[in-house]
């Protein structure tokens, strides 16, 4: 063999051979295609809706050309294109190649059978790989053009909105003769350039694989075809020199992240479903060894539903191994923001819908592109019989690097599962020799064990794997100076970590992505529906369960409440909740949570109707009473609104027993009114016996008091409810990101439009209100409310946001000193530092929580809950509550309009867990029932207790698929171990533990005691119980 003896000519030479710009008159790129010829005809019709093959062939179609453009942005152009294949390319392989910048797929036979998409590199569809002369030669194909690409419309840059008025230009259709000789060749040539190139000069194995190419291109005539089997013997001798049995292992599988809405509405993702996956069953034809994992299953029930067809596929492919569902939820939904009981349902839909499509629930979760991971997601995973965690977004991290590729992550009850991240830091691989060897060389765990996986295809808007990508990882199979690739599964990948797994590290508590955390706060109108949807599902579950326990023939909702469920479910999604969407999807979004509530509402009067019917009689001359209803797990005393005469609204306190309800008659009188003094310097003093504040004329809170104790919670010369306005441009993801700079742009708002002023002057109510300017044209109302016995202030706020990228806070300082803040998570809670000493520590200045945070020290706290907010921080004694964003991109009218939203601040005495901060979080977010009924003595009724404080009884429901039978879902709050015991008031006749999925726990039955039903709890444990009720 001629050894080239200058490196960097040899290199090129074999570069400019394959070249798809220079010399391609006589190099070997520019045989790839033979003879070509255009369709026999082409024609086309428009029309703005996603409409199905069947409608769409019965238009009418105009003639179209190569070279025309279709549009606007969302349109869908159909073309009819005929093809004559001609008789001289008997024994061809024949493509149709098709591209332009829209999506496209290709149909024949009234079937979807080809994505084709240029920026996926997709632009063939295989027509035969060897025409015979008895096949026809003339065929009717179809192509749906959907005028986006991949990734939808930006104008201008991948992130902004779309643009509307976008064309899209249909740059080739014709059919082309392929030479398959001609690119094995290429994939040969291209992996040993680039083992040339990237293995370094130092490398021996780099020089044989430049001599090799160079060797390739002097026998290689590119004229004569008749030369390329020794050329290409040349490659194979090269790629069959094997490892050693050191040698890393690559597990590739096929994947293709697919965004249930990002940058496009959620219809388009059907179609994007369904262009991605009938590729990937066309390359499984072709390549029985392709794996190809598939995440989330509403991708799949959508398919199901509009792609019958394509899916009984699918189905095939799944029985025999090759497409493998994986991931356990119903769609990969943002890992901070949805509740524990959210989290659970999206398992329980997905695992179900797994079960009962496919035969098996899924082994893995997989989630790798969301923005970071709760600490109780360890513990959900094994409820839903998952101990693997696939995920890579943590190679975002802005400020530290992770630690890890392979650990073991431990959740905040001590529940571990084994977590892997691809070392390649992608799930979008094309299967190059440079990502290979990153994944080995990244790989911060390659001492401990010595397998990596490696996700290859497009991804994000669709797309999937590639033949190129599976040729070239076929070359580097196993051979020496690379690791072994091998197409696997993700079973394969976790068995083989999981048999290596004694020496690995086990990381402790959230996995926290320290970039996108302004998607705590933006689009709070996704925020607050989601909040509020998941308590309309909660109560319109406890109230049908009691009305369904207590007989009389009340259906429970099922169906019903899981086509609800589904919707918030979606809406979860890893681009929706967290506000990184385009304006079309918020739209789609917020008419999902109009429907929850409608139709939640409609399910709760039934349910309370059927509960309460007797009460709900009208009487003849009987003075109105009110049904008060209470969902929560405990008693609860409060203020309420109820309806009075003549459409008046009056005042009531009330008690109203656990889990049940009371017919108020005769409402209570407070031990201490509420009282409200308006003193000489414009401030207003309140107080209820059981805190008092007061506030300056902008309505910041100068001083609170607990009145027993005296102690005071706002530091001298401090004001707390102080808004904050802060500059906030960050340097690319507008909606996602707000970065640490920020904190310095800090303007205090100061604007007073109106001055507070008394609006109730107490009783069992007191409320004060004022009016603030922010920045230039943003205005801000806010009622500040304390109720008779209440520990908490309220404050109800309205504003009028027209920002442009202006982040606004609220700020309470606070007489605590404590190194840690405490923030509420699924099913509990965990503490994250107040102060920035160390990298970790200030990487964390914007975090999220749910219904309240915490900064306590011993003995005395303060807590600041909320109703629909998620972004926080604690830094030294400061309380931050993120309000509203105002980014530009994708959404360029994220936020704009009205908002409203309610936060509480709470002094208290002891710990947040003895002062029952928890508790009055819950009471905030979850609102008593009131609804007019008859004034007739009735006994308070209660359907559950709970003994100990430290457990929260969560969720109460019917089991699925099992209408006699009730699952209740409680958890421990205070990070405690405790035995609790419930108590119900429902017939039971059996009771036994159950998972997450509602399995039976085998031998987990329980003893029925009188004092009810004994739980034992460790910190931060989530239970389930299978009640069977008598009939
Ligand atoms: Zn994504």
């Amino acid at each position: 063999m001629a050894a080239p003896k200058h490196r960097r000519t040899a290199l090129e030479r074999v570069e400019k051979f394959l070249s798809e710009t220079y010399f391609t008159d006589c190099n070997l790129r520019g045989r790839l295609f033979g003879d070509r010829c255009p369709p026999a005809s082409l024609s086309c019709f428009q029309t703005p809706r996603r409409i199905p093959y069947d409608e769409a062939v019965r238009q009418e179609f105009r003639p179209a050309q190569v070279g025309d453009s279709f549009g606007p942005t969302w349109e869908t152009c159909w073309f009819k294109v005929e093809l004559s294949i001609p008789p001289a390319w008997a024994g061809q392989e024949v493509h149709f190649v098709w591209e332009s910048d829209g999506e496209g797929m290709v149909w024949r036979d009234a079937q979807p059978v080809q994505g084709l998409t240029k920026e996926g590199e997709k632009t063939s569809y295989i027509l035969t790989s060897s025409m015979k002369e008895a096949e026809p030669h003339s065929l009717t194909l179809y192509v749906e053009l959907a005028c986006n690409g991949l990734f939808g419309a930006g104008k201008g840059s991948m992130i902004a909105p779309p643009d509307p008025d976008r064309r899209f230009t249909l740059s080739k259709a014709e059919l082309v003769v392929f030479n398959r000789d001609v690119y094995e060749l290429l994939v040969d040539l291209e992996i040993l350039l680039d083992m040339a190139q990237l293995l370094g000069e130092e490398n021996q194995r780099s020089s044989q694989a430049l001599c090799t190419a160079n060797q390739m291109v002097n026998v290689c005539d590119v004229t004569d075809p008749a030369t390329f089997p020794a050329a290409r013997a040349l490659a194979a001798a090269f790629f069959s020199q094997r490892n050693g049995e050191s040698q890393h292992s690559i597990h590739a599988m096929g994947h293709c992240h697919i965004d249930s809405a990002w940058l496009w509405p959620y219809e388009e993702t059907i179609r994007k479903c369904a262009r991605s996956w009938v590729t990937v069953v066309r390359l499984m034809e072709r390549n029985p060894e392709l794996t190809f994992a598939c995440s989330q299953a509403q991708q799949f029930e959508w398919v199901r539903s509009w792609y019958p067809g394509l899916y009984k596929q699918i189905q095939d492919f799944v029985a025999k191994g090759q497409f493998i569902p994986v991931g356990g939820t119903w769609v990969e939904m943002d890992g901070n923001l949805p509740s524990g009981e959210s989290m659970v349902r999206q398992f329980l839909q997905g695992q179900r819908f797994f079960q009962q499509q496919f035969g098996r629930v899924c082994s893995e979760f997989w989630l790798p592109d969301t923005f970071g991971y709760s600490a109780q997601l360890p513990q959900l995973m094994r409820g839903c019989g998952i101990r693997r965690f696939l995920t890579q977004k943590l190679s975002w991290n802005l400020v530290n690097s992770f630690p890890h590729h392979t650990f073991f992550w431990e959740g905040i009850d001590g529940s571990r599962v084994l977590t892997h991240f691809p070392p390649g830091d992608s799930y979008g691989m094309h299967g190059r020799v440079e990502e290979v060897l990153k994944t080995v060389k990244n790989n911060k765990d390659k001492g401990r064990v010595n397998h990596s996986a490696f996700l290859f295809g497009f991804g994000d808007g669709g797309g999937g794997p590639t033949q190129k990508m599976l040729d070239r990882m076929k070359r580097m199979s196993d051979t020496d100076g690379l690791p072994r690739v091998q197409i696997s599964t993700p079973d394969q990948l976790f068995s083989a970590l999981e048999k290596e797994s004694s020496q690995l590290y086990t990381w402790v508590g959230e996995l926290f992505l320290e970039l996108h955390n302004g998607t705590y706060t933006t689009q709070a109108q996704i925020k607050k529906g989601n909040r509020e949807c998941e308590r309309i599902l909660h109560d319109v579950e406890v109230l049908s369960t009691l009305a369904m326990a207590q007989g009389g023939g009340f259906q429970y909702p099922a169906s019903e409440l899981q086509r609800l469920w589904r919707l918030l479910l979606l809406n979860q999604f890893h681009d929706v909740l967290p506000g990184s969407c385009i304006q079309l999807v918020v739209e789609d979004a917020l008419q999902y949570y109009a429907e929850i509530r409608r139709a939640g509402a409609g399910l709760q009067r039934e349910a309370v109707q059927s509960l309460c019917r007797e009460l709900l009689e009208p009487e003849a001359g009987n003075a109105g009473g009110t049904l008060v209803l209470n969902t929560l797990p405990w008693e609860r005393t409060e203020v309420i609104s109820k309806a009075g005469p003549a459409g008046t609204e009056t005042l009531a306190l009330v008690t109203v027993p656990r889990m049940g309800y009371a017919v108020v008659r005769e409402p209570l009188l407070p031990p201490q009114p509420v009282v409200v003094r308006k003193l000489e310097d414009g401030s207003i003093a309140m107080e209820n016996g059981v805190i008092a504040a007061c506030l300056d004329e902008m309505g910041r809170l100068t001083s609170l008091r607990l009145l027993d104790s005296q102690r005071e919670s706002v530091p001298d010369g401090c004001c707390a409810n102080q808004f904050a306005l802060f500059d906030d441009v960050p340097l690319y993801w507008d909606a996602w990101d707000v970065m640490d700079y920020h904190l310095e742009t800090r303007k205090p708002v100061t604007t007073l439009l109106k001055p507070l002023e008394v609006t109730l002057a107490g009783g069992l109510r007191g409320s004060v209100s004022f009016s603030l300017q922010i920045g230039k044209s943003s205005t801000l109302t806010q009622e500040i409310i304390l109720d008779a016995t209440c520990p908490y202030l309220r404050f109800l706020t309205q504003v009028e946001w027209k920002e442009a990228h202006k982040f606004l806070k609220v700020e309470f300082p606070v007489q605590v000193r404590s190194t840690n803040a405490t923030y509420e998570i699924q099913f509990g809670h965990l503490q994250r530092p107040t102060h920035w000493n160390t990298s970790w520590d200030w990487a964390r200045f914007e975090v999220w929580a749910h219904k309240w945070l915490d900064l306590s020290e011993h003995g005395f706290g303060v807590a600041l809950l909320n109703d629909c907010k998620y972004g926080a921080s604690a830094h030294g004694n400061v309380l931050s509550l993120s309000l509203l964003r105002a980014p530009k991109s994708p959404d360029a009218t994220a936020d704009m309009g009205h908002h409203q939203f309610t936060y509480a601040v709470m002094p208290h005495l002891g710990s947040f867990q003895d002062a029952g901060v928890i508790r009055r979080a819950y009471s905030l977010n979850f609102p008593l029932h009131t609804v007019p009924a008859r004034s007739a003595p009735c006994p308070p009724c209660s359907a559950f207790s709970v003994s100990s404080p430290a457990v929260v009884l969560e969720t109460i429901k019917q089991a699925e698929d099992r209408p006699g039978a009730v699952v209740v879902r409680l958890y421990e709050a205070h990070g405690s171990t405790v035995v609790a015991w419930l108590q119900t008031s429902l017939p039971i006749e059996e009771a036994m533990l159950c998972d997450l999925l509602e399995r039976p726990v085998a031998g987990e039955r329980l003893r029925l005691e009188q004092r009810g039903l004994r739980l034992s709890f460790t910190p931060f444990h989530v239970l389930s119980l299978l009640l069977v009720l008598r009939q």
